[in-house]
């Protein structure tokens, strides 16, 4: 057995205990719910993306038990060989007719829709043009791509516009491309103009919705819908593993772009297609995206009545504008303190630092979901007042 091997990890994950950066997963049993039981402690979980609760509906567990039942536990191939099935497809019209778009494909996972894209559609001699809080799935398809990368801060349209105009020259194609909602912080990309410059500028624009799918726009169609600029994405991205409630991602565009990616993207080629059951169930969750509206109702009523709370209290909860609220405590070692006291109390919400966010902007995020009770809600506002005093963070 390799020792270099053993030393090597010892030493780096001594680096993460010395520097308190070092975390236990928390073990859930049972279901992904708003209240849940992690480590043996029942909570009220802030913790998940799991934002309609789609991921324990009967609906989508039937619809996942019958594929199940008539196809199998697996798709036994990748999607370019033998391992795309009906259902795949089904799934991939509905989400295409869904969003508005000529055609869709379906990754494995949001992850490898950013990564496989990206990566497949920009090459050596291309720029891109990505905001500074872009996803790491963004991130690390840009430098699979070989392409030049031109980071601009966080929203920041008149960099964007200067980043283009210094690119104007450079030969090469020039993707601009930003989250919808940004996954630490809640706030909302200023999407119309981001797409003027990218129009003005000849340059390809390209979204990840993960946590605008089911969240933002008619139906939760996300942030294209939401501004109503609907035929000025090339390339939309979503994710079906957080509102959705099963497991995926997807991109949506031209048909070209989609026959393109069949033939390009490297996890589409190299890594095996979804289970039926993933694809049943979340043809039932959009299902109930079309005909049940009220449960984004109720995830905005929700997120609306937590984020007064938290702002009454004193809290800095940012920029945010989504369900999706951080509180922003400061430095690492205090938001993880605030995280770990909180969860003793019975509320689960993740402390996030460095290297994710700044050391300075160090803090626990909160997620609501359409599924907490006014009770559970309160129940957690009370819980972090009480926390949040102790620390003398408010
Ligand atoms: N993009 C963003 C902005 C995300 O937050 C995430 C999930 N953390 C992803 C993409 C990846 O999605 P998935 O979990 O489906 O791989």
């Amino acid at each position: 057995m390799a020792r270099i091997l053993d030393d090597y990890l010892a030493q780096e994950l001594g680096e993460l205990h010395q520097r308190k950066l070092f975390r236990q997963l928390r073990i859930l049993d049972g279901q992904q719910r708003p209240e849940a039981i992690f480590d043996g402690r029942a909570v009220v979980n802030l913790a998940s993306n799991n934002y309609l609760g789609l991921s324990t509906r009967p609906e989508l567990i039937l619809a996942a038990v019958r594929a199940t039942e008539e196809y199998g536990v697996g798709s036994g191939a990748v999607r370019s060989i033998a391992g795309t099935m009906r259902i795949h497809l089904d799934l991939e019209e509905k989400i295409a007719r869904f969003k508005n778009a000529e055609a869709c494909v379906v990754f494995q996972s949001g992850f490898t829709a950013n990564a496989g894209t990206v990566s497949a559609i920009l090459g050596k001699g291309d720029v891109i043009i990505s905001d500074e809080l872009n996803h790491a799935s963004i991130i690390d398809g840009c430098r699979l791509s070989r392409a030049e990368i031109r980071v601009f801060p966080h929203k920041d349209v008149v960099a964007l516009e200067k980043t283009l105009q210094g690119v104007q020259g450079l030969p090469g194609k020039k993707l601009v491309i930003t989250d919808g909602v940004f996954s630490m912080d809640g706030d909302i990309a200023p999407l119309p103009q981001i797409i003027e410059l990218a129009e003005k500028y000849g340059a390809i624009m390209m979204i990840d919705d993960a946590h605008s799918s089911g969240v933002l726009g008619k139906n939760g169609r996300g942030t294209v819908d939401h501004f109503g600029v609907h035929g000025h994405v090339d390339v939309q991205v979503g994710t079906l593993s957080k509102a959705v409630g099963s497991l995926g991602g997807y991109v949506c565009g031209s048909r070209a772009l989609i026959d393109y990616l069949y033939h390009r993207a490297r996890p589409f080629l190299f890594s095996t297609s979804h289970p039926p059951a993933v694809a049943a169930s979340c043809l039932a969750a959009f299902e109930l995206l079309e005909h049940e509206p009220g449960l984004i109702d109720r995830l905005w009523e929700n997120t609306r009545f937590f984020k007064d709370g938290l702002v009454r209290q004193g809290f800095n909860t940012g920029a945010s504008e989504t369900p999706i609220t951080p509180i922003i405590v400061g430095r690492g070692d205090l938001a993880m303190r605030f995280s770990d006291e909180l969860f003793q109390e019975g509320v689960f919400a993740p402390g996030i630092g460095y290297p994710t966010v700044p050391e300075a902007k160090s803090r626990i995020r909160t997620i609501v979901t359409a599924t907490h009770s006014r009770e559970q809600l309160q129940y957690a506002l009370d819980c972090l007042e009480r926390v949040g005093r102790r620390l003398g963070i408010i």
